[in-house]
């Protein structure tokens, strides 16, 4: 047996956390922790068993806490999603781990990082189409195979999850950390394989005008992955805190700006005419020419929508909650661009170059490959230095929750301390 946070949702519970008074996420997050209905809790549950050769063991050295997870928890994420879990599950999906069994080119003890995606590689049978093109994010057999439903790792009862002393992964999952890269760094390389996937899907012109709304984990890894795989222009950033303010500006934003004054100044900066209906933001006739949501919340789209000229692009980065007004997108001819995940396994049989109606070649090795890079290169000390043990969960999803406001970029659990 072993210690694990374990997730198990039920419908008066998602009303319960969905319903929770306060609208405001830090204090949502509060009233989730504090309620006797929180979906979250430690227990002491059976290490999870290899479901298959090619499978291992792995021991979490330190486990993120995502925005979609803190979402999940408030109930602020789609009941969508509640097709492709199984339940319980223990959640965690931005892994560093050690692996406890031998892999074939893979010793017992190896330092990993976790492709979280439950693709076809992992699940056996005939692989659908789009793992057989190497976009395995896009797998359609999320659902099927020898381990239960679970879109990733975190969301799949067989496999257990980061926020667990011991869990399970397929070889195919995993991509090797270089003793270089400290346990720190290691765990930022899911979220910017993200980032880096998203500024593919994003296709990026020479010289285009970016604008990024929110400088949370994914916001800032946007913002690296652009400067180092795209030509792009002036990047400007929507920010509402002063550390994010000054590590965007390290991380090569042209300039930064408060929410508040985000439209004046992407007018200013981009050129266009700014309109004020009566009700609801501003919006420009005029605008950047691509634009990264990051903050997962319906209020970063909407702003998106709106200062991005006629003909733009907004990726999704972050995972959508909340209703937004998609007028702009109709009325501007956006594209609205999804981003889900990463693509290019580098252990996966169908890794090889990916092109797609959208996105730009990927090289072998894939996103990951580039976001381990990348981490080894840039400026991301002190991006994880909030760390807890798994039994003060309350407290790290609470810190989560207001990492921003505490100046934190991201949080992270360290499951084998006590
Ligand atoms: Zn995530
Ligand atoms: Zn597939």
């Amino acid at each position: 047996m072993m210690p694990a946070l374990e997730y198990r949702q039920s419908t008066p519970r998602f009303l319960a956390a969905r319903g929770a008074s306060s609208t405001r996420l830090g204090g949502r997050m509060s009233g989730v922790l504090a309620s006797n209905v929180a979906p979250l809790r430690l227990v002491h549950r059976a290490e999870p068993s290899l479901p298959a050769g090619e499978w291992v063991r792995l021991r979490p050295l330190l486990s993120g806490i995502c925005g979609s997870d803190v979402s999940l928890l408030t109930g602020r994420s789609s009941p969508y999603f509640g097709a492709v879990v199984s339940m319980p599950f223990v959640p965690g999906h931005e892994v560093v781990a050690e692996t406890l069994d031998d892999l074939p080119g893979l010793a017992k003890g190896s330092r990993v990082v976790v492709d979280p995606v439950l693709s076809c590689a992992v699940r056996g049978g005939t692989p659908c189409r789009w793992c057989v093109a190497g976009q395995h994010s896009r797998c359609d057999r999320v659902t099927a195979g020898r381990v239960s439903a679970g879109l990733q790792t975190g969301y799949c009862t067989d496999t257990g999850g980061g926020w667990g002393r011991q869990m399970v992964a397929h070889a195919a999952q995993l991509h090797q950390v270089p003793d270089t890269l400290d346990d720190r760094r290691a765990v930022l390389v899911e979220p910017l394989a993200c980032a880096v996937h998203s500024v593919r899907r994003a296709n990026v012109p020479a010289g285009a005008a970016v604008l990024i709304v929110g400088a949370g984990t994914v916001g800032l890894l946007t913002l690296l992955a652009l400067r180092a795989l795209t030509k792009a222009g002036p990047i400007y950033v929507v920010a509402k805190h002063a550390h994010q303010h000054a590590r965007a500006r390290e991380l090569g934003a042209t300039e930064v700006f408060q929410p508040s004054r985000a439209a004046r100044a992407v007018r200013r900066a981009c050129g266009g005419t700014l309109e004020q209906p009566m009700i609801g933001g501003d919006f420009l006739l005029g605008g950047a020419d691509v634009a990264f949501e990051c903050t997962g919340a319906g209020s970063g789209l909407d702003m998106a929508l709106r200062l991005v000229r006629a003909g733009g692009t907004v990726l999704l980065s972050g995972m959508p909650s909340g209703g937004v007004d998609l007028t702009p997108v109709w009325f501007r001819e956006l594209n609205l661009v999804g981003s889900y995940a990463s693509s290019g396994s580098a252990t996966s049989p169908a890794a090889g170059p990916e092109t797609d109606e959208q996105g730009t070649a990927e090289p072998a090795g894939g996103a990951f490959a580039e976001a381990m890079a990348l981490a080894a290169e840039a400026p991301l000390d002190g991006y994880v230095d909030a760390i807890y043990p798994l039994s003060r969960w309350r407290e790290a999803l609470g810190h989560a929750a207001k990492a921003g406001q505490l100046g934190a970029v991201k949080v992270a659990f360290d499951p084998s301390r006590n």
